[in-house]
C-alpha cells in the first residue's frame, strides 16, 4: 500500500523566521497538499541556549498569516504529539543505548579541554579540518579506547559524557535527492557527531531523525545548508534500522543577495532595504537592547503577493503564468521543477507582485483601505467616494498606504504649483480659458468625466485654442503636480463646486506674462 505522504517543517525557534525558511515552509505544504498528505509543525528547541522567547509564536503567526496551514503540530495536536522536541526528551534515550548496543555509538568521556588539546594537536599537525573521527577516537577517552571496566566505572560515578555515532572509516555514503539526484559522499568526510549532550538531552541530528522516523515523515524537503548533514542522517536511518521507510530528501537552492554575492541571512534585511521577515519582529541586541526588525506584513504586502513571489524563488511552472494563487501553486508544484540553482532575491518584483494583487482587489475592498487610512488623518469619506478614488488611484499603488498618499489631492487644495509647467504653459490666453471654464462648471454639476471633457474642448475651442494646450495648466491648477490620475476622473470625483474654486484660485493666484 502507498504510504500516506507526510511532510513537516521543523524550524528552530532561534529567532524570527526568515524568508528562506517560509519558502521551505511553503515547499513542504505545496507538496503536502498536491499529495493529499500531512504537513506537521515540528519546533526543534533542543539547543536551549539558543532559545528565544517569543520566536515559536512567531513562527506560527508567520505561517498563518502566509496561508500555509498546518494539520499536526504544537497547537493542532496529532497523533504523534507531543511536536515540541524539549517535550519529547524521554523518548530519544533509548535509540542512543539501542546505537551503543548495536555498536553503532559510544560513550565518549572527553573534557573540553581535552577536546581542545586535540584540535590543537591535529592544528599543529597541520591537519586542515581537524575532527573527532574514525581516526582521532583512537587516542580519546571513550568506550572505543578505554577497558570496559573503566567505562562501567566512569558511568557508575557519574562521570559526564556524551554519545558519539561511530562513522564508519572507510565507506561510501550515497543517497537521492529529489533535487540533485545521486549525491555521494566518503565516510571519511564525516566526523563522530554527538548524538546525546551530556545533560542528556538529545543533539539535533538524533532527535530529528527519531521523530521523522516516529512521525512516519516520506519527504524531508529542507535548505540547502543541511545537505552536508544529510550523509548522517542516511547512517542513522540504516544504524537505527530503518532504512526501508527513510523519507525521501529534497534539498532547496540557497537564497542570494539581490547583488549575488552570498546568502542572504537574517541580518541583511533592513541593511539592505526590504524586510527578510514575514512580521515585524521585537527582539533583543547582543546588549540586551531591543530591536525592531521590519516585516512584509507592516511593510504593506498583502500575504497571496508574498506567497506567491517566494514560490517562485527556486521553483517555477514551467509556462510564462506568474500570478498563481495558493490553490494553482498547489495544483502546479512539483518538486521536480525546484531548481538546483540558487535564487537571487528581487526587491522589484516582490513590489510588481504586490501591485498585481493589490490591483486586482475589488474597488470596495480598496476603499476600505482608504477609508482607515484618512480616518487615521481626522478625514472622512463616504464609501461611495472612496471606491471612486480607489479606483482611480490604484495603478499609482504599490501599497496599500499609497492609495490614502495619493487621495491626497481630494482632500487639500494646491499649497504650490509645479513651476515647470507653469513657466511653460500658463499664459493670458489658457488662464481666460481655463476661468470660462471654471465659469461653466457649475452647468455641469454631477457630469461624467467624458462630459467635462465635451465641455472643456467646446470651452477651450471657443476661445480658439485647442485642448492639447491648455490640458496641463488645468491640472497644475487643480492638483498643483504636473503629473497624476486622469484629470478628467479627477475632476469628476472633486465636483463642478470644487473643481471651479481651484482654477479660480489658481487664476488669481498665478500672475501671467
Ligand atoms: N531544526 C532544523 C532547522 O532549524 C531542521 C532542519 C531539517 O529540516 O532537518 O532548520
Amino acid at each position: 500500500m502507498e504510504r500516506e505522504v507526510r511532510v513537516r517543517f521543523a524550524p528552530s525557534p532561534t529567532g524570527p523566521l526568515h524568508i528562506g525558511g517560509v519558502r521551505t515552509a511553503l515547499y513542504n505544504y505545496l507538496l503536502a497538499r498536491k499529495l493529499g498528505g500531512k504537513m506537521l509543525l515540528r519546533i526543534e528547541d533542543t539547543d536551549q541556549n539558543r532559545f528565544v522567547p517569543g520566536a515559536e509564536q512567531y513562527i506560527m503567526d508567520s505561517l498563518r498569516w502566509c496561508g500555509i496551514e498546518i494539520d499536526e503540530g504544537i497547537e493542532q495536536g496529532g497523533p504523534h504529539a507531543p511536536y515540541r522536541q524539549s517535550e519529547r526528551k524521554p523518548m530519544y534515550r533509548q535509540y542512543a543505548d539501542q546505537l551503543i548496543r548495536d555498536g553503532f555509538a559510544y560513550y565518549a568521556f572527553d573534557t573540553p579541554e581535552e577536546l581542545d588539546a586535540m584540535r590543537a594537536r591535529l592544528t599543529a599537525a597541520k591537519v586542515p579540518n581537524p575532527q573527532y573521527n574514525s581516526i582521532t577516537r583512537a587516542q580519546m577517552r571513550n568506550s572505543l579506547t578505554l577497558p570496559a571496566e573503566e567505562v562501567e566505572q566512569l558511568l557508575a560515578t557519574g562521570t559526564p559524557y556524551v554519545i558519539r555515532l561511530k562513522v564508519p572509516r572507510k565507506e561510501e555514503v550515497r543517497f537521492q535527492d529529489l533535487i540533485r539526484g545521486w549525491v555521494v559522499v566518503h565516510s571519511s568526510a564525516i566526523d563522530d557527531k554527538v548524538l546525546m549532550k551530556s545533560d542528556g538531552m538529545p543533539t539535533y541530528h538524533l532527535a530529528n531523525i527519531v521523530d521523522d522516523h516516529l512521525m512516519e515523515i516520506t519527504h524531508v524537503i529542507r535548505g540547502e545548508e543541511w545537505l552536508p548533514s544529510a550523509p548522517l542522517h542516511v547512517l542513522l536511518y540504516r544504524y537505527l534500522g530503518w532504512e526501508a521507510t527513510m523519507p525521501q530528501f529534497a534539498h532547496l537552492p540557497l537564497l542570494l543577495k539581490p547583488d549575488g554575492t552570498g546568502k542572504l541571512s537574517k541580518r541583511d534585511g533592513d541593511k539592505l532595504g526590504f524586510p527578510v521577515f514575514p512580521l515585524e519582529f521585537h527582539g533583543t541586541d547582543a546588549d540586551g537592547q531591543p530591536t525592531v526588525s521590519s516585516g512584509y506584513r507592516e511593510s504593506g504586502y498583502l500575504p497571496e503577493a508574498f506567497i506567491n513571489f517566494l514560490a517562485f524563488l527556486g521553483w517555477n511552472p514551467g509556462t510564462p503564468q506568474e500570478l498563481f494563487t495558493m490553490d494553482e501553486l498547489i495544483e502546479n508544484f512539483s518538486i521536480e521543477r525546484v531548481s538546483k540553482s540558487p535564487a537571487r532575491f528581487d526587491q522589484n518584483k516582490v513590489r510588481w507582485y504586490n501591485e498585481q494583487y493589490l490591483r486586482a482587489k475589488p474597488d470596495a475592498e480598496l476603499a476600505q483601505y482608504l477609508i482607515e487610512d484618512l480616518q487615521k488623518q481626522g478625514l472622512d469619506v463616504s464609501a461611495d467616494k472612496a471606491t471612486q478614488i480607489a479606483a482611480l488611484v490604484k495603478e499609482r499603488a504599490t501599497f496599500p498606504a499609497d492609495l490614502a498618499k495619493e487621495a491626497q489631492l481630494f482632500f487639500e487644495r494646491p499649497a504650490s504649483y509645479d513651476e515647470q509647467v507653469i513657466s511653460k504653459k500658463w499664459n493670458a490666453p489658457v488662464a481666460a480659458a481655463l476661468a470660462e471654464f471654471a465659469a461653466q462648471l457649475p452647468t455641469a454639476a454631477d457630469a461624467s468625466p467624458d462630459e467635462i471633457k465635451a465641455l472643456l474642448t467646446q470651452v477651450v475651442e471657443g476661445q480658439g485654442l485647442k485642448i492639447g494646450q491648455v490640458l496641463q495648466a488645468l491640472r497644475v491648477a487643480v492638483t498643483g503636480a504636473a503629473a497624476g490620475p486622469d484629470l478628467m476622473h479627477i475632476m469628476h470625483i472633486l465636483g463642478a463646486q470644487e473643481t471651479a474654486e481651484r482654477i479660480q484660485a489658481a487664476v488669481a493666484a498665478l500672475p501671467v506674462a
